[in-house]
């Protein structure tokens, strides 16, 4: 349809156009012949015609990138006025925290499809430095507890707890520098190394980026990089394989030091090298705080102080793997396809 109206409006267009020009040399022809024009003067206003119709056709080109530029700015001050539903700001701060967590009876929906239930009466306490292993089948809600954890959303009912507080009165800022997350595919921005690790804590000195890389097993690949820690990363500087990026994203989180830490682990097949110093750096992090890990691998649930299986939005069962494999219920039938199916044995 749009199509048809573009076809009659350009035919028109350029019949109107065509038109205007016969009837100007038809009538300007004839005062020629009469006398009463010279020719000089009919080319010239021809010409400046011509030149006027180009500049009007260009300043429609003009208008038509000006309204779409409009648009665009429209799109961009929609997002910067958008208040979120979590404010950024405000609110009580624990002076020390002990790094409990708890969910109680905790339902939610995401705010797109209030019609589905993701979460359903979650009951989930973790202690001071305990390491719990969330696994489940996809689609389960795994991701949506940890987004939870550090209050991406607030559960539509029920209540989490850190410390013994809810969450909601705390202040969503500070407590979101408490909880650490290593996620699985970790966002690095396009710059240095250093200032890629400096993120989990921007005063830190450079010996203390240095020692987290340590820590993270990473410092041995950085500075193996033309320009060690000023090595630009990136689009416009050097690719990291996905284990490398997992270290950074490790250095990162032991430099904020959270005493609430949430791991999603790999489902992509490292290299076993690879893996193995991911694993190591991770088992360093989690020393002292309290763990939530998105488990796809045996040997991370085997590790795990607890091992919550939830599916469909609900905990079916808990405990430590061998109670579980003994319970031979949904956790023994994900263990015999190894969780994700690709993963190792150790
Ligand atoms: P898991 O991590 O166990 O694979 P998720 O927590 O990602 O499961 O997803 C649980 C359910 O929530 C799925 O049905 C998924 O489609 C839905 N879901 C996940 N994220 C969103 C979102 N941002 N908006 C709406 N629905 C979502």
């Amino acid at each position: 349809n749009r199509i048809r109206v573009i076809g009659f409006f350009m035919a028109g267009a350029s019949f109107g156009a065509y038109a205007s020009i016969s009837v100007v040399l038809w009538l300007g022809g004839k005062q020629v012949l009469a006398g009463d024009l010279s020719t000089g003067e009919l080319t010239s206003f021809i010409l400046y015609t011509l030149i006027v119709a180009f500049s009007l056709s260009t300043l429609g080109g003009l208008w038509a990138d000006f309204m779409r530029a409009v648009g665009a700015g429209d799109r961009v001050f929609e997002l910067m006025d958008r208040i979120s539903e979590i404010p950024n700001r405000g609110g009580q701060q624990i002076p020390v925290v002990r790094g409990s967590i708890e969910f109680s009876d905790v339902a939610f929906s995401y705010p797109t499809r209030p019609e589905i239930r993701v979460l359903d009466s979650v009951n989930l306490a973790l202690s001071p430095g305990e390491v719990i292993a969330l696994v489940g089948p996809s689609g389960g809600g795994k991701s949506t507890v940890a987004a939870l954890m550090s209050r991406l959303y607030d559960p539509t009912s029920g209540l989490i707890t850190i410390d013994g507080h809810d969450m909601r009165k705390l202040d969503p800022t500070w407590l979101r520098e408490q909880v650490g997350v290593v996620a699985q595919e970790p966002i690095l921005f396009s710059a240095s190394v250093a200032s890629n690790i400096r993120y989990g804590n921007p005063t830190a000195t450079d010996d203390e980026v240095l020692n987290a890389a340590n820590i993270a097993n990473a410092h041995s690949f950085i500075e193996g990089f033309p320009d060690g820690y000023e090595t630009l990363v990136g689009e416009r500087g050097i690719q990291l394989s996905g284990g490398q990026k997992q270290r950074v994203a490790i250095a990162r989180a032991v430099l904020k030091d959270p005493s609430l830490l949430v791991l999603d682990e790999a489902t992509s097949a490292l290299d076993t090298e690879s893996e193995y110093l991911v694993q190591q750096a991770l088992e360093r992090l989690m020393q002292g705080r309290t763990t939530l890990i998105i488990a796809h691998r045996l040997s991370t649930v085997k590790q795990a102080d607890r091992v919550v299986v939830i599916d469909a939005g609900k905990i079916v069962e808990q405990g430590t793997h061998l109670q579980l494999l003994e319970k031979g219920g949904l956790y023994g039938r994900l263990v015999e396809r190894q969780l994700v199916g690709v993963s190792s044995l150790p």
